[in-house]
């Protein structure tokens, strides 16, 4: 194989391997946006478990007031009961007295139910609010969630055709140059390789000495720039313009 076609497939190698770091990076932020989604479903869901909550604690202490008042009107019937037993004004005065008391105790307690009763009502619209949003936000989530399958999918699938297209180009150049081209590419910015157009490299924007650039148009020798050790070759003597049709 000429250098020139190695040193082609090098410039390919090069715009695949950019190609993939870009996939890489677009397939980097998924992750994040998958977390940012899962959040939104798990905020409605906190939100609807907080008004379950609310709703069991109201409930529960209904039940408990509903109970007490229960033995306690029992209660006041069995010392109505009493009073025509009572021989005594003195002692017939007193039981009054408890009775009232626990009457107005049980008419208080009776509003403290209607309040509760009235609270439950609030918190069951909140709660029948809270479901809808939150099977709201699970569908609207369900379809983001498909395009960011979806996006993982074609992402991973463009990765792989990259990867073939790499393993395709990296059999075009023989290992010594594949392992110069890896060690360039890790220290500069993942830019390995540059051609020369004119006298300047396109890596650095520098030019190089005439008399390599009389060498690089000779393409039989692997030649790198002296500002910044990418590979350089002429653009012009690598890829020489297509003749222009008649
Ligand atoms: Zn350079």
């Amino acid at each position: 194989m000429s250098l020139r076609e190695k040193l082609k497939a090098l410039e390919e190698l090069q715009q695949i391997d950019l190609e993939m770091n870009a996939v890489r990076a677009d397939a980097g932020g998924l992750p994040a946006r998958r977390a940012e989604l899962e959040a939104r479903v798990s905020e409605a869901q906190k939100a609807y478990e907080a008004e379950k909550a609310r709703l069991e604690d109201n409930e529960r202490e209904r039940r408990q007031v509903e109970s007490l008042l229960a033995m306690e009107r029992d209660k006041v019937k069995k010392w109505e009961g009493r009073l025509g037993e009572i021989k005594t004004p003195r002692e017939y005065a007193a039981l009054s007295r408890e009775i009232d008391i626990a009457k107005k105790t049980n008419e208080t307690q009776g509003e403290l139910l209607k309040t509760l009763a009235a609270a439950a009502g609030t918190i069951r619209t909140a709660l029948d609010q809270k479901a809808e949003e939150l099977s709201e936000r699970e569908m609207a989530t369900q379809s983001d969630r498909e395009a960011l399958e979806k996006q993982e999918a074609d992402l991973a699938k463009k990765l792989a055709d990259l990867e073939a297209r790499r393993g395709d180009a990296a059999t075009r150049v023989d290992a010594t140059l594949l392992s110069r081209y890896e060690n360039i590419r890790r220290r500069r910015a993942g830019i390995a390789v540059s051609p020369v157009v004119g006298s300047t490299c396109t890596g650095c924007n520098r030019n190089i000495p005439p008399q390599l650039s009389i060498v690089l148009q000779r393409v039989d020798s692997v030649e790198t720039c002296p500002s910044c050790n990418r590979i350089i070759y002429s653009a012009a003597a690598v890829n020489p313009p297509a003749p222009s049709p008649a």
